[in-house]
């Protein structure tokens, strides 16, 4: 590495270190991002994980809806993500009888049906749509202001101007609004994943609030989207305008201190290499931050989901009798009843594991087969990308790869019971990841998806102004999900984070 002093260095090469680094770079700064990892992209990586097959799945994150269309823009990037129309399935038994539920992305005829058949009273519909129409129009109110300065608490419900939703999402536990709207423990489930994507809390924790408000505030629509091409498709597409606009990127370049004083930042290498810039941003989590620089880190949750990649020969029939390519087209939910959270946490809570697990599931080829060969493609085989929730990593300490078949076991249990054959005959390969593989591979402090608890999107009042993304170090900024506004595949904090320092820079 060279001995040039750099404008901004940048710890990490996951897709918010890449976004900040370009608009920085786009700005006329020099910039250096430094990723201990020998590829770049982080939790945004597409692999070919079982090498003798040509599918490169999205290993980690694998759906798209919190990142703006702005960003996109800015940057020209030519990435693409496509809208399902489905937008989930869970199966479910009634009387003996296998049924589903069926919710289209466009509300139509078969998801009234569908609702009329777990609810015959017909109010869960009725709530299920002014529920998300409310919530929509604050996601459009809401949205732009996640790439502006950071609003006080005031600033940003005077904005909104919707205080009966205001006080629901940001004052009351999100799961006491769910038991009061709906009354079905399906459909209450169904509404609660979005709070619980994650995030070991009760459906009455008010981190479970702001879980479930990043799930629903994507781009003005909540929408969930297929990264056309896979997670890794976005870094490509970073990657090319990272280096159009100058940037250096090492990687293989593990940061292990960081120094500063008035005047700079010095990284030390794990190589023995130094990096010098006036200004750093860390893309790595404020844990990892925190012990580079030797100060004390922030409290946070653990890491609580299974992640499990599969390729399979063809799609499991269900029992229900839906055709399966819409069943799992949309996002399946197994065992993701309002109950069975709240009882699953207390289970996991004691260090016990449920014998099935609440899982959610969508296949990626379904929407976009072009992760797969064309050999592999014309004999039918297909992926299945399943997120298993309620697994906190403490349950991994004692001896992780035990745990992992035990946790695989209990998904796969979760959805054998809808299924007419078990689902492992039709898989040809599974990858399971559990909190300590995703701390060990890309480090996120104890496998927490967004490095550390999300925070509103908003400071509270007595809060100095900035963007949500600064330190105690006015030279030191956080570009990562571990920012406020962070979390997810996003770009914000990369670009907050990037605003900052071209503010500082003023
Ligand atoms: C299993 C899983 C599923 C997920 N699913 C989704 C999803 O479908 N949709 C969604 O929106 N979000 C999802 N997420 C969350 C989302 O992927 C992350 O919050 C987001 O990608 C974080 O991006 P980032 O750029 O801030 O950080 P990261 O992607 O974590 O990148 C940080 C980078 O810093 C590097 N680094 C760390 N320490 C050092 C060091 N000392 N020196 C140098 N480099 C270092 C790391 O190697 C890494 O490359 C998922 C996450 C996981 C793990």
């Amino acid at each position: 590495m060279s001995k040039e002093l750099y404008d901004v260095a940048i710890i990490g090469g996951g897709h918010n270190g890449l976004v900040a680094a370009t608009y920085l770079a786009q700005a006329g700064k020099s910039v250096i991002v430094v990723e201990a990892n020998a590829e770049i992209g982080g939790a945004t990586a597409s692999v070919r994980a079982f090498p003798e097959y040509d599918a490169r799945l999205s290993r980690y994150s694998y759906l798209v809806s919190l990142l703006p269309d702005q960003i996109v823009s800015d940057l020209g990037l030519n990435f693409e993500c496509i809208s399902r129309n489905v937008s989930s399935y869970t199966p479910y038994s009634k009387d003996g009888a296998d049924k589903g539920l069926y919710v289209a992305r466009q509300w139509d005829q078969a998801t009234v049906d569908s609702f009329n058949e777990i609810d015959p009273t017909g109010n869960d519909w009725k709530a299920w749509q002014s529920f998300y129409n409310e919530l929509l129009e604050f996601a459009e109110k809401i949205a732009p202001s996640m790439l502006q300065p950071l609003k006080s608490r005031s600033e940003l419900k005077a904005m909104v101007d919707m205080p009966t939703v205001w006080n629901y999402l940001m004052e009351r536990p999100i799961g006491e609004v769910i038991q009061e709207r709906f009354t079905n423990d399906i459909i209450r489930g169904v509404i609660l994943t979005d709070a619980l994507v994650g995030t070991l809390a009760s459906a009455f924790d008010m981190q479970a609030n702001i879980c479930f408000l990043y799930h629903l505030i994507g781009n003005g629509t909540g929408e969930w989207k297929v990264p056309k091409g896979g997670m890794g498709a976005l870094v490509k597409e970073l990657e090319r305008v990272a280096r159009a606009a100058g940037v250096t990127i090492c990687v293989n370049s593990r940061v292990t201190e960081v120094h500063s004083n008035d005047n700079e930042i010095a990284l030390d290498i794990a190589d023995g290499s130094k990096v010098r810039a006036q200004y750093l941003l860390s893309n790595a989590a404020p844990q990892t931050l925190a012990k580079l620089r030797g100060t004390q880190a922030p409290q946070s949750l653990e890491g609580a989901q299974m992640k499990i990649n599969i390729l399979l020969k063809a799609l499991p029939q269900l029992k229900s009798g839906i055709d399966p390519r819409l069943a799992f087209a949309g996002t399946f939910h197994a065992q993701e009843s309002f109950s069975n959270f709240e009882d699953t946490l207390e289970m996991v809570k004691r260090g016990e594991l449920p014998e099935k697990l609440p899982v959610e599931m969508y296949c990626h080829t379904l929407s976009d087969p072009t992760i797969l060969s064309q050999e592999l493609q014309g004999q039918g085989y297909q992926t299945l990308t399943i997120f298993g929730f309620h697994t906190p990593a403490k349950l991994f300490d004692s001896d992780n790869e035990a745990m992992k078949s035990a946790a695989l076991k209990a998904a796969m249990a979760s959805l054998n019971q809808y299924l007419v054959e078990p689902i492992e005959n039709v898989i040809v390969a599974i990858e399971v990841k559990s909190p300590l593989d995703i701390e060990g591979e890309i480090g996120l402090p104890r496998g927490n998806i967004f490095h550390k608890d999300l925070s509103f999107p908003f400071r509270e009042d007595h809060q100095l102004p900035g963007w949500g993304v600064e330190t105690d170090d006015p030279r030191i900024f956080i570009c990562g999900a571990g920012a406020i506004r962070g979390g997810g595949v996003s770009g914000i904090p990369g670009h907050n984070a990037a605003m900052a320092v071209l503010d500082a820079c003023k």
